[in-house]
């Protein structure tokens, strides 16, 4: 088994694997292939191409972030190709793409971005999390034959099997079933490389510029964060939002907190949230984030303490107007965020 050195300490942090699960990019398939505010909509670097559901933005000479635009002017929901954030750090040898979006169609976007930047595909291809909207576009980026690296933690892709194995009955025809991923317009490609070692950082050699790729957990069991080692900036994944209430679906809530706190203290440029618009460590935004989760904590704190249900506690939990404004994916979020408290607290 292949196995990747780190370049600063010379311990193996990513195991390659070959054979029958991964080592090629293998794509789950399990039934027929079927066909708010302001959120998102401030430009952080400079502009250099939009469509209806994203922009890219060039934040330093070779570091461009996709943002997702997926909600219309009055905050409903709009195209959810992207969805999620992400990003592209260019070497002189190789290129990494930052997450995969929600579809194969949204990807190819920041693969035709890359094309025309560089004349090449992504080399490496990697997956801050498990969840659907940052790893169902990978195919994307295999186009031409091209065989990007497949990077995630072991972790992130045991999660990924469990969770988009699971089959549910076909919107169209109740008789078949469909991959819980493809029924988001998504597609499971396998890593080709492993991070084995969730416990310490790993630098990738682009050529000409390192990218740090930090493990960390919190927003799941296992989120990673990617630093351009030239520029500073971060690619925080989804354990940083802007301008829109968290997910806390898979989360680990004190753990959570423990990673922004670390991510807000090593940041020097700017940072790339997993969804809103890109911003610098000490903006207004990302304090009020920051000050949004300490609030969540301590309404779930003092919500369990009175002796009230989870529910109840989420029904009672209003933003304080300090914070500013918040969007919301959808109904449910603030039930979702007090349930994962109380999880942890009544452990
Ligand atoms: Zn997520």
């Amino acid at each position: 088994m292949k196995q990747y050195t780190d370049n600063n300490d010379r311990r193996s942090f990513l195991k390659r694997c070959f054979g029958t699960s991964c080592g090629f990019s293998a794509t789950l398939l399990l039934s027929p292939l079927l066909a708010r505010k302001a959120y998102g909509r401030e430009v952080g670097g400079d502009k250099i191409g939009e469509k209806p559901f994203a922009r890219i933005e060039k934040l330093h000479e070779g570091v461009y972030a996709l943002i997702s635009t997926p909600f219309t002017k009055d905050g409903k929901s709009g195209d959810l190709s992207t969805h999620s954030n992400g990003g592209l750090i260019i070497g002189k040898d190789k290129i990494l793409a930052i997450d995969s979006y929600r579809t194969p169609a949204g990807a190819s976007y920041m693969a035709d971005a890359c094309l025309a930047i560089t004349g090449r595909l992504p080399t490496h291809v990697v997956n801050t999390h498990f969840h659907f909207d940052h790893l169902g576009g990978t195919r994307a980026f295999m186009r031409d034959n091209a065989n990007p690296e497949v990077i995630m933690t072991q972790t992130t892709r045991e999660l990924a099997f469990e969770t988009y194995r699971k089959t549910v009955p076909h919107p169209d025809s109740p008789d078949l079933s469909i991959s819980t991923l493809n029924k988001w317009g998504g597609y499971l490609s396998d890593a080709s490389a492993i991070i084995t070692d969730e416990g310490k950082p790993l630098t990738l050699d682009l050529g000409g510029r390192t990218v740090t790729i930090t493990p960390m957990s919190g927003h799941t069991a296992s989120d990673l964060v990617i630093t351009d080692d030239l520029s500073g900036t971060t690619f925080g994944g989804d354990l940083i939002w802007d301008g829109i209430f968290p997910n806390f679906m898979s989360s680990l809530p004190s753990q959570w907190i423990k990673s922004v706190e670390s991510i807000l203290e090593k940041s020097e440029g700017v940072i790339v949230p997993g969804h809103g618009s890109v911003r610098k460590v000490n903006s207004a935004s990302t304090k009020s984030y920051r000050s949004l989760l300490a609030e969540i904590e301590n309404h779930a704190r003092v919500s369990q303490h009175k002796g009230i249900t989870s529910d109840q506690a989420a029904k009672e939990f209003k933003l304080a107007e300090s914070l500013g404004n918040y969007s919301y994916f959808r109904n449910g979020f603030h039930e979702i965020a007090m349930a994962a408290w109380y999880g942890e607290i009544n452990k």
